[in-house]
Formats: C-alpha cells, sequence, structure tokens
C-alpha cells in the first residue's frame, strides 16, 4: 500500500491541462506514492493582486478539507503573488503553478503534464523534509549552486529547462535526505518518477 497519499486538483479557472495524466505517470511507475485528482476547485475569484496575480492566501484558503497525512496539490494556470513557481503551506499543502513554465517544458521536450509530475515529487520530499527537521527554511535542502539537481534554485529559464530535462538528486541533497530520516522507499519512489519522467524525453 502507498504510504504517501496525494490529492491533486486545479484551482482557478481551467486551463486546459490534464490532471489525469499527471496521477497516472506518477502512480505508474512506483508504489510508494498514490496521487488522486479531485474536482477542481475554480471558484476561487478573480487575481487581485494588481488585477493579475494570487495572493497566497486565497489560494490556500480554497483548499478542499485536508485529513490528517495526505498531502494536497492545487494546480494553477495564474501567477501567484511574488512570481514564485511553487508555494507551501503547513506540511501538507502545495500550490504549482503552470504561469510562465510553458515555454520551458517545451524546451525542455517535456508536457506540462510532466513539468507537474516532477515539481509535485521534488515539493513532496521537501515537506518531508520539512517535517522531518522540523525547520521551515527551504535553503537549508535547497541550493543555489546547480548541479541538475531537482533542489536547485533555479532563477533563469535554460537553468530551469536543464533542471526538468535532466532533474535527479545530487548526492549532496540525498545525504540530506537520509540523515535527516526521510522514508528512504520514498525517495527511490520519487526517483522513480524523474526516470519516468526523462523517458518521455523526445
Ligand atoms: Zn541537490
Amino acid at each position: 500500500m502507498a504510504s504517501q497519499h496525494v490529492n491533486l486538483f486545479e484551482l482557478g479557472y481551467s486551463g486546459n491541462f490534464d490532471l489525469r495524466a499527471t496521477s497516472k505517470l506518477i502512480n505508474s511507475c512506483q508504489q510508494e506514492i498514490s496521487v488522486d485528482v479531485l474536482d477542481g476547485r475554480c471558484d476561487i475569484g478573480k487575481p487581485d493582486v494588481g488585477a493579475f496575480a494570487y495572493p497566497r492566501q486565497t489560494l490556500f484558503e480554497h483548499f478542499p478539507p485536508r485529513v490528517d497525512g495526505e498531502v494536497y496539490v492545487g494546480v494553477t494556470v495564474a501567477p501567484i503573488e511574488g512570481n514564485s513557481y511553487t508555494i507551501t503551506q503547513d506540511t501538507d499543502c502545495v500550490v504549482i503553478t503552470l504561469h510562465r513554465t510553458q515555454a520551458v517544458a517545451a524546451e525542455a521536450g517535456r508536457t506540462r503534464e510532466e513539468y507537474v509530475a516532477q515539481t509535485l515529487v521534488t515539493e513532496l520530499l521537501w515537506l518531508e523534509y520539512e517535517r522531518a527537521t522540523g525547520d521551515s527554511d527551504f535553503g537549508k535542502l535547497f541550493h543555489k549552486r546547480t548541479r541538475a539537481c531537482i533542489f536547485d534554485l533555479v532563477l533563469d529559464k535554460s537553468e530551469k529547462v536543464h533542471k526538468l530535462r535532466r532533474g535527479r538528486i545530487c548526492k549532496q541533497c540525498a545525504d540530506k535526505l537520509e540523515q535527516a530520516n526521510v522514508d528512504s522507499g520514498l525517495v527511490s519512489a520519487v526517483t522513480n518518477v524523474l526516470a519516468q519522467v526523462q523517458k518521455s524525453a523526445a
């Protein structure tokens, strides 16, 4: 039985992407993480940061009722306040935006659904790490140095393309996860998902 249940849903107006493809990709290549697609939470009002982006509070306030131990991932096409690609709350809620990622996915030869899969498992490991260490400073795991690692903090588009194309877990991050006692089964499940995303490469 899967040890980590993830609920995936659309947040805000529909962006013409297929979350079922993301869940299928993740569920088909490992058994530790199981992803369910929930009904979209579409009615979340208009973006109200400069009539353009959603404030983080609005996004998290529209999350479905939570079950302890499960993780909730909302996907939106609208920008997030502060121009973040992902934001998290507590150790069980994540928002991923597809804003500005279309060109990244295209250039990397990946679909947006694959981009969501890779981002989702990256955040899942981060949340586990945060839970295990009790430290919410993401700088403890993510690093500025780029090593084609999923925990690279990438700032420009070409680095993001590279990360999507070759994303792996670098030695330093693998050691940190191990030292924090993050379940090794979960780490290998994530590695399988990364391999699956890379396999689909054009
Ligand atoms: Zn790393």
